[in-house]
């Protein structure tokens, strides 16, 4: 979608702090972040949402994508929250799929974090 901000950073329209790419899928660090590893998982092809008709290859590459941030950011060892908000109730604010990847620090059930995005 050409008025998308993930479709620009996952194609390199606008550059991000990226953390992984392959073919698939870009991961790049959130620009507000709400733990010490807090990476987006993005495919580069544009879906709205989680249910957005994605095919079970570009699941599959979304979650091998957050496997590989969790090696290269550390949080593989610690533990980590992968977070899909999807909707208006969920407080998606980008209509563009993406995991979240919070980490680095203990993470609670409340807070912004247990949303995955600030309030
Ligand atoms: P959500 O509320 O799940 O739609 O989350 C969208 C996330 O994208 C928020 O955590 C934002 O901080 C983040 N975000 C929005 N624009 C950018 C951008 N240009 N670069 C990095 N992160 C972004």
């Amino acid at each position: 979608m050409s008025d998308c901000i993930f479709c620009k950073i996952a194609n390199h329209e606008i550059e991000s702090d990226y953390v992984y790419e392959d073919d698939q899928v870009t991961a790049f660090r959130d620009m507000n972040p709400l733990a010490p590893v807090h990476v987006l998982v993005v495919p580069k092809r544009h879906y709205a949402n989680l249910v957005d008709g994605v095919p079970a290859e570009t699941l599959a590459a979304l979650v091998h994508g957050v496997d590989e941030v969790a090696k290269a950011t550390g949080v593989d060892k610690t533990g980590f929250r992968v977070i899909a908000n999807t909707g208006d109730d969920a407080g998606q604010t980008v209509h563009h799929l993406h995991l979240h990847v919070l980490g680095g620090r203990k993470l609670t059930d409340e807070g912004p974090e247990g949303a995955g995005h600030a309030e």
